[in-house]
């Protein structure tokens, strides 16, 4: 009976938000070395890339032409790792889900508001 008391007490349901915050604090630590880990695989992929281009025999015109599609195509991927993982976070935010009938603008304004 003592357990259920506390189950239903304001401390107990405090500390439970306290623990999904903490919780999502760490979430957010880990999504965050991951998007940096993925942009910096991602990095030296195209490093890679840029190189073997830089020492092929091709015209220089037709290297820069590739420098610049793969630094177009770096910069594009390397955003969607960034927005993928921002996405993810607001969908695991417990203050965003706070707001059921928000829901949806709340995911998609990435706002400043809810936070
Ligand atoms: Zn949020």
């Amino acid at each position: 009976m003592k357990k259920l008391l506390e189950f239903f007490s304001v401390d107990s349901r405090i500390e439970h938000k306290n623990n999904k915050l903490k919780n999502y604090n760490y979430t957010l630590i880990t999504i965050i070395d991951d998007v940096i880990k993925k942009r910096k695989s991602l990095h030296h992929k195209y490093d890679k890339l840029i190189e073997k281009v830089w020492v092929s025999a091709r015209p220089l015109n037709c290297k820069t032409f590739l420098a610049k599609y793969l630094l177009t195509r770096l910069l594009r991927e390397s955003d969607r790792v960034f927005f993928k993982a921002q996405i993810l976070a607001t969908k695991l935010c417990p203050k965003c889900n706070e707001y059921p009938n928000n829901l949806k603008n709340v995911h998609y304004e990435f706002s400043d508001k809810t936070h």
